[in-house]
Order: C-alpha cells, then structure tokens, then sequence
C-alpha cells in the first residue's frame, strides 16, 4: 500500500480520513507485538469508507478491521495493505436516545463493549449483561460471536448494518448472520453497526447481573495478563458430540506453566497464552502449536485456534 499509495496518491488523498503510513500495530492490539500495516486509516465518514473498501478492492490491495485487537495476533513481519479503525463518533453512536417501542438500539461498530454494557446498564436495557467484561469493539463482538458462560453476542443481535467489498451497506438479518459458537458468516466487508434487540428492564437489576458476571469473569481468567483471552476454541468431543472445555485438557495434559521464549501458557487459566516482555508472535505461535501437538497426543482432540493471526499471508487460518 505504501508503495501503492506513492504511485497513486488518489486512492486516499481526497477521502476524509486519517492515514499514517508503517503504522506499528502492536501498540493497538491486547498482546501488545507484531509489525507494521502498510497504512493504517481511521474514516471520518461512511462514504469515505465505502469508497476507500471498494477502491482496494478494485486494485487488489488487502483491507482488514482492526477492532480492539482483543482477539488478534499480528506476525511479528506485519502485513501489506490497509488497516482500518472506527474510531471516529460516526462509528461509535450508541442511539438509546431513539430506541424502538420494544427495545431495538442502533449501536455503531467501534463501540467500545465494556463501555456499551455499562451504558445499557444505566438506561435500562437489558440483554447485554452476559458480555460484561469482555474486551471488544461491538464489530468485534459480533464477528467473533463473542460470548462466555452466560450467553454470546448474537443474542443481542436483530440485524446488522454491513458494508461490501464492493462499497454497498447492505442489511444482514441475525438469522442470515450464520451465527454459531465464536463463529460468524458475515461476508467480507465491514460490520457498520448493528439494530440491538433489547428489553427494557430495572437499571439497578442489570447492573447487579452485570456486576456478577464480570466478577465471575475476573475470578476466573487473568485478564490483565497480555494475551488475546482464549487461545483455542472449545473442542467437540467425538465420542460425545458435545463441547469439552480446552482450558481443561490442556490442564489434564499438563501444560499450564509450560513456556515458549516469552510466550507462557497461564497457571490461572490453561486456554490463556500470554507473553511477559521481549516475547513476540512467534512465540505465542510455536507455543499454541506444541499445545495443540500434546493435547491432540494425550486425549485424541484436535484443538482449533480461536485467535486470529494477521501475516503476509493472510488470516493464518
Ligand atoms: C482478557 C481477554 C478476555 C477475553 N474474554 C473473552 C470472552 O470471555 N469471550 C470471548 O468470546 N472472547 C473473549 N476474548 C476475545 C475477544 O475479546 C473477542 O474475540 C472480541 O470479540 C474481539 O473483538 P475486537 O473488537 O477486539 O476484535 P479484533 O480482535 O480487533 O478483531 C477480531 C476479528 O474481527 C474482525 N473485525 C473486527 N471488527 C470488525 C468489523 N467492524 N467488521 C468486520 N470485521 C471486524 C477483525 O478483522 C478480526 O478478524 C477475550 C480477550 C481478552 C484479551
């Protein structure tokens, strides 16, 4: 892109946006590592969005969303092409103001989620308190299926505002979403904003259930560790078909505490890989491998990553 922008300047010189070329991405994710992106730019409007995600699109430059980079490795090399942040208030208004008889919120995608299950919170709304504590933009959230013990994002979703590749928002209904655990099949694109089903409740009870539930959160998991929260999805069981929890087989197969470079798989909770300082990417990689490698020799499951990795190469699936 860097290249790309220097011979066309056009491609973002007369759309509204901040842009800051070989920007480090690491600063901006929970893991705090990686490289650089070509160009990392934050839309201060719609259109200008639109029309930079159909541009790269019709010149072939890749174009990825950055959220809160809760759920994110980037390679420690960086990566080519556009990053693009919303970060701006176009993409932040959470329009409680203008909710729906029954309850329907319209809530931009760089919403920060804390922040949005605080505020529901306050006003009275209820149907966001089983993602508190959960570090995320509400794009993120959505993308990602996020969600714990108490419920996941798509239960809070009636529709969802999507913008193309080819620059054109379209409305993707919940039951169209392809919502599944931690899993969406939202097209490539950006999540604009979604119409959030909620009710309408008692601010104080909300804000207990809240409270518990981040508190079982923060009991349960090292949140201030830098990590990107679970590193592997839960695994279906063949013999049972149902989930087991893979914080548990990696602690039956005797991997909490076992260290790659910086990268350390958490005593508090064996599916959090952190990093303590000096250790990168690679790291935090050769170690879910050698996870994966002992708990698919000690129990037979395969486990899949749940963290998204950003390189050269793509989305490291
Ligand atoms: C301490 C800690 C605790 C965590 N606990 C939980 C938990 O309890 N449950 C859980 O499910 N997760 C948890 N996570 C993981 C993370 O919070 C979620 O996956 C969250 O949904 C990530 O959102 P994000 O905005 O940070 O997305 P990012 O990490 O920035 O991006 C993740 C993916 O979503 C895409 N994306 C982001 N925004 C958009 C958008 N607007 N449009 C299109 N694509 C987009 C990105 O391109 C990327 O592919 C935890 C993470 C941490 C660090």
């Amino acid at each position: 892109m860097k290249g790309a922008l220097a011979a066309r300047p056009s491609l973002v010189s007369d759309l509204d946006m901040r842009v800051e070329l070989a920007a480090p991405l690491g600063p901006l994710t929970w893991f705090r590592v990686g490289g650089c992106a070509d160009a990392l730019v934050s839309p201060r409007t719609e259109e200008a969005l639109a029309t930079l995600v159909r541009r790269c699109h019709d010149s072939g430059i890749a174009c990825r969303v950055l959220g809160s980079g809760a759920n994110l490795l980037v390679d420690d090399d960086g990566i080519d092409g556009v990053v693009i942040r919303l970060d701006e208030p176009c993409f932040r208004r959470a329009d409680f103001a203008n909710a729906t008889g029954d309850g329907v919120v319209r809530v931009g995608a760089g919403t920060d989620l804390m922040a949005l299950v605080q505020q529901s919170a306050r006003e009275g709304f209820d149907g966001l308190a089983q993602l508190a504590g959960i570090p995320a933009t509400l794009g993120g959230a959505i993308t990602m299926n996020a969600g714990g013990a108490y419920g996941d994002t798509a239960q809070a979703v009636h529709e969802i505002g999507h913008l193309g590749m080819d620059g054109v928002v379209r409305t993707i209904t919940a039951k169209h979403a392809g919502f599944a655990y931690r899993h969406t099949a939202i097209p490539a694109g950006v999540v604009l904003f979604a119409d959030l089903a909620l009710t309408r409740g008692d601010p104080a009870a909300i804000r207990e259930r809240v409270k518990t539930i981040f508190s079982y959160k923060k009991s349960t998991q090292p949140m201030a560790d830098r990590s990107a929260g679970c590193m592997f999805k839960n695994p279906v069981d063949p013999a049972t078909g149902s989930r087991r929890s893979a914080g548990h087989l990696i602690d039956q197969a005797g991997l909490k505490g076992t260290a790659v470079g910086g990268a350390y798989v958490s005593q508090i909770h064996g599916n959090f890989i952190a990093l303590t300082e000096g250790g990168c990417t690679s790291d935090v990689l050769a170690l879910a491998a050698r996870v994966q490698l002992r708990v698919l020799e000690f129990s037979g499951i395969h486990l899949e990553r749940e963290v998204v990795v950003w390189s050269k190469r793509g989305e490291v699936p």
